[in-house]
């Protein structure tokens, strides 16, 4: 398995295609390094041996050790592990892990491309070519990122009906060596740090979409593919420094013309497989969620706690409250996610036919599980931020900068005037403060916000799979045979889950 460093060197040496500000930037520009760092600890915490069985796995393509963001699950245990490895790593880091794009997209397209092949009758290999280039993935320890989300136009047009073409990312050409690729993926996390981008469809699609199903993996400086970068820093710090310092980066990837070689490509025009891979994607996305959601929460509840304690009202009822809210909302989302993980089968639910077996035997978590705890956590993102507003009060949002803290002039009267709870020095708290407002108040923060609420599927696209997923019919049969109406069934609920259902 790599180190942080050789992550370092192999950046360095790729070619630039990073837009940031109207210039072109190096990978590891100083800009960048707080959210190479983040991603770094990945590595760092995969050598541990404490941390063998949470954050490496043994390849079921080549029997080797490898980093378990890598790593196809093979059974439930795996699913288990995934969500606890990235709420271990969330809290480490006090946020977004980042490199939980790739397991996800790796997983969806490993499934999909499989059972694309099936459908095609053997006269595609996509599930060959994805082996190969997974084994050199995974052998090689590589970063991935999952882009999926499409700048999707008018929101109410479908993908062949949209008057640009290039709205969703689509084949413009097919030729004997590989496909032309023509569009744009947005907010695609962490591609600029990226070794390889994954490219997935983001929606259904009907049989007039087929151009727009498309899988593939190419470098992250792949000929014909720019990146548009926005690098999400916190303030810097010069006397006063956190613990740790995160960042984070979006991208634009903006394929103009991009040739795909075949054996880089997963999926071509197989459009019920295509709408299956942007499902698949987002299940294993939103089961992620259930493991850095709740190590957001444990951020979020140990700074509304510290914040109560700095001033001095952590004993009133409303905080307990506030924080008893806040331990709910993530011990719910991390019980779905275990529950999604404990319920994994190889199987996939496809409208209009429910569970049916998928894949060549990989599993996959629980769909309604999956969510419910996404939906239940994202929701909660702007109620979590309110608590922690109400319980600091103004403070973090006008802090004085750190130097007006170095100034002799000024730094003993704000330490003296900052000060709240006698029992905490005056300088802790004037860190908590200065890490609060980082949180609360900065752009960062708010991105992170926006990040945590859409990141995966707004809150409205697991309702509808909830909805559309759930068997509400079976309920109203209940309720007909409770309430004495006729077509009533007051056993079919209890069958079903007799069967697993
Ligand atoms: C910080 C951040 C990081 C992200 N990282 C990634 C990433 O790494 N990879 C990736 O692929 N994506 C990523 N995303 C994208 C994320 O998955 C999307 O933002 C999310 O799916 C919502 O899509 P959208 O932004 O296009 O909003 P929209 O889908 O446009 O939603 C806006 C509103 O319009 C409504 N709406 C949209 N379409 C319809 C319709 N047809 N009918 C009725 N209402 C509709 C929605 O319900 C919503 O209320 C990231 C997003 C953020 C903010």
């Amino acid at each position: 398995m790599r180190t942080k460093e050789d992550y370092i060197k192999a950046l360095a040496k790729m070619k630039r295609n990073i837009y940031y500000d109207g210039q072109l930037i190096d990978r590891t520009d100083e800009l960048q390094m707080e959210c190479i760092n983040t991603i770094g600890v990945t590595y760092e915490e995969a050598a541990k041996p404490e941390n063998q069985e949470l954050c490496t796995a043994i390849s079921h393509l080549t029997g080797e050790r490898i980093n378990r963001f890598n790593h196809i699950h093979q059974n439930k245990q795996d699913l288990h592990n995934k969500q606890d490895m990235t709420r271990m790593l969330c809290q480490k880091v006090g946020g977004c892990i980042q490199r939980c794009m790739g397991i996800d997209g790796t997983n969806a397209i490993y499934n999909v491309s499989y059972e694309a092949d099936k459908a095609n009758n053997g006269a595609t290999q996509y599930h060959e070519n994805f082996k190969k280039w997974l084994t050199r993935f995974q052998t090689e320890d590589m970063i991935g990122c999952c882009a999926q989300t499409d700048t999707k136009g008018d929101r109410m047009l479908r993908p062949a009906e949209q008057p640009n073409p290039g709205a969703y990312l689509r084949i413009k050409e097919r030729l004997k060596d590989g496909i032309v690729v023509e569009g744009c993926k947005l907010h695609i996390s962490e591609a600029s740090v990226a070794d390889e981008v994954l490219a997935l469809p983001t929606r259904a699609l009907r049989a007039e979409d087929k151009d727009y199903a498309v899988a593939f993996a190419v470098p992250g400086d792949w000929e014909g593919m720019k990146q548009v970068v926005t690098i999400h820093n916190f303030r810097p710090r010069e006397h006063y420094k956190r613990g740790f310092m995160p960042g984070y980066t979006d991208s634009y990837l903006i394929f103009d013309n991009c040739f795909v070689p075949w054996e880089r490509v997963f999926l071509a025009g197989e459009h019920l497989m295509g709408g299956v891979c942007a499902l698949l994607f987002a299940l294993f996305h939103r089961h992620s969620y259930s493991g850095c959601k709740p190590a957001i929460g444990d951020v979020i509840l140990g700074t509304a706690a510290l914040a109560a304690e700095v001033n001095n009202i952590h004993k009133e009822s409303h905080v307990r409250e506030k924080l008893a809210e806040i331990i709910m909302t993530s011990e719910l989302g991390y019980a779905a996610g275990y529950t999604a993980s404990d319920l994994g089968k190889p199987e996939v639910y496809i409208p209009g036919m429910g569970f049916v077996p998928f894949g060549p035997g990989s599993y996959i978590p629980h769909s309604i599980y999956c969510n419910v705890g996404r939906c239940l956590t994202g929701e909660a993102v702007y109620r979590e931020a309110e608590i922690l507003c109400d319980i600091a009060g103004g403070i973090p949002s006008t802090f004085p900068h750190e130097r007006d803290f170095k100034n002799p002039e000024t730094g003993e009267l704000l330490l003296k005037y900052t000060k709240r709870n006698p029992n905490m020095s005056a300088e802790d708290q004037a860190n908590f403060w200065r890490y609060m407002g980082d949180q609360l108040c900065s752009s960062t923060g708010g991105i992170m916000n926006v990040g945590n609420y859409h990141g995966g599927g707004s809150p409205i696209m697991e309702q509808i799979a909830i909805t559309t997923q759930y068997d509400i019919e079976s309920r109203k049969k209940l309720v007909k045979h409770i309430a004495g109406m006729s077509g009533g069934d007051r056993d079919v609920l209890a069958k079903k889950m007799r069967e697993g259902k």
